[in-house]
């Protein structure tokens, strides 16, 4: 038994669709699909649900010209009986002429679930059209989760119980990414991304052989090709480097995913679906000797210093405080660094929080900050591969441990 996740990215449109298939009918045996929604269709059906909830007027019409219309095109382009797709669509139109109940993330999950639920109808669809077989599973009768709408928490023994009861580990089983249900039968997703994370928590509960995620780049590049011109595709990586990847901000796998795969040691694969055949990306329990050096670029940073005004020294009790602080309006802290009486943080720029977050944390410090500053993570770094990310920057704060630097720093004005 094992998993294949395809993206949104894959199945964008019929092309993309037709070529999934393919590989499913190559490639998948006694597998688990996972899929996510076409394309955009989370953000599209994001501002439906704004739309609804806040009465901001063109409800039908949404639904209609911008998710239903872009579905429509790729059925007409594929062929097959896409009925049940009709269906969801034309509830979803009856449920949008009703109030509006629960609270805001409630509908949201609702709604924006219905994305995975068409998607892998059209493709559940086209497979039986084309002739190969395949099993449609609804992700929400399987994964488990608390009541944390946009966010939920996995039960595990529960979902590991039902997957167990419900999904055949012989043929081919479609299913969703992102979504699941809370114990009184509400629909909840798992965080945006969150479909990798899904195949993660199948594969863990059905002890799978191993999980492919296939994506539009050949494999786990050693840099983001936006930011590096000679980046390099790493045929092997630990789970321990994939998780510090992800957790700095590596966007490749979501970093919830290693984790249920690692404690079972299920292999993960990142290869292509433009070129099915290349072998891409493994990851699991590897020694390497001489791992290549990664980067992760976050721009658009915020460097805060914190100094107590009462000059007590930064100790647990200030620490706490800060924390609290963070907690309470739910910035991520994405470095931290202190003296005797300062703390330094750098977090995403973020203006719909950071303004209060700064509010607060005057009430008891004084508070200085850097706007505009970049995080440069590097993972296995040398001298030479610092040196090479420094040109042109200033240095504003740097951290070293054994494995990983990160460098806060400006470019040169
Ligand atoms: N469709 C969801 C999103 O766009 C989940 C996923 O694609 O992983 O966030």
């Amino acid at each position: 038994m094992n998993v294949f996740k395809f993206g949104g990215a894959s199945v964008k449109d019929a092309a993309g669709i037709r070529n999934v298939a393919e590989i499913i009918r190559t490639q998948a045996k006694n597998t688990l699909l996972v899929v996510s929604a076409m394309g955009k269709t989370t953000n599209l059906l994001e501002d439906l649900v704004r739309a609804y909830v806040y009465q901001l007027g063109d409800v039908q019409k949404r639904l209609e010209r911008y998710v239903r219309y872009s579905h429509d095109v790729v059925m007409n382009e594929l062929g097959g009986d896409f009925s049940l797709v009709q269906q969801t669509f034309d509830q979803l139109g009856y449920d949008l002429d009703q109030r509006p109940t629960g609270t805001f993330d409630e509908i949201y999950d609702r709604i924006v679930a219905l994305g995975e639920v068409v998607s892998t109808q059209i493709l559940a669809a086209y497979l039986t059209h084309i002739g190969v077989p395949v099993r449609w599973l609804d992700a929400r009768q399987v994964i488990c989760a608390d009541t944390t709408f946009r966010e939920g928490r996995i039960d595990w023994e529960k979902t590991k119980q039902r997957i167990s009861e419900d999904v055949a580990c012989e043929g081919v089983t479609l299913t969703q990414g992102f979504i699941g249900q809370t114990s009184d039968g509400r629909t909840i997703t798992l965080g945006r991304d969150g479909s990798d994370y899904s195949a993660s928590i199948f594969a863990h509960c059905l002890n799978a052989e191993h999980v492919t995620i296939w994506k539009d780049v050949p494999g786990v590049l050693n840099a983001d090709p936006k930011w590096f011109d000679e980046t390099v595709l790493l045929d092997k990586l630990t789970y321990q480097d994939a998780i510090e990847l992800s957790y700095y901000g590596a966007t490749v796998i979501h970093p919830k995913t290693i984790k249920p795969l690692q404690n079972k040691e299920i292999p993960l694969y990142v290869r292509s679906f433009i070129k099915p055949d290349a072998p891409g990306t493994v990851i699991g329990n590897f020694k390497l000797n001489l791992p290549i050096p990664s980067f992760i670029f976050k721009i658009n940073q915020l460097l805060i210093s914190l100094h107590p005004n009462d000059f007590s020294f930064i100790a647990e009790d200030n620490l706490s405080r800060i924390f609290a602080r963070f907690a309470q309006v739910g910035v991520r802290i994405n470095l931290m660094q202190n003296t005797a009486i300062s703390f330094s943080v750098v977090v995403d720029t973020n203006p719909d929080r950071i303004p209060a977050l700064l509010e607060l944390l005057k009430q008891d410090f004084r508070v200085t900050y850097n706007e505009g500053v970049e995080l440069i993570t590097i993972r296995h770094y040398d001298q030479q591969t610092i040196d090479r990310v420094l040109i042109n920057k200033n240095l504003l704060l740097e951290q070293k441990s054994r494995y990983t630097v990160q460098l806060v720093v400006r470019e040169v004005a």
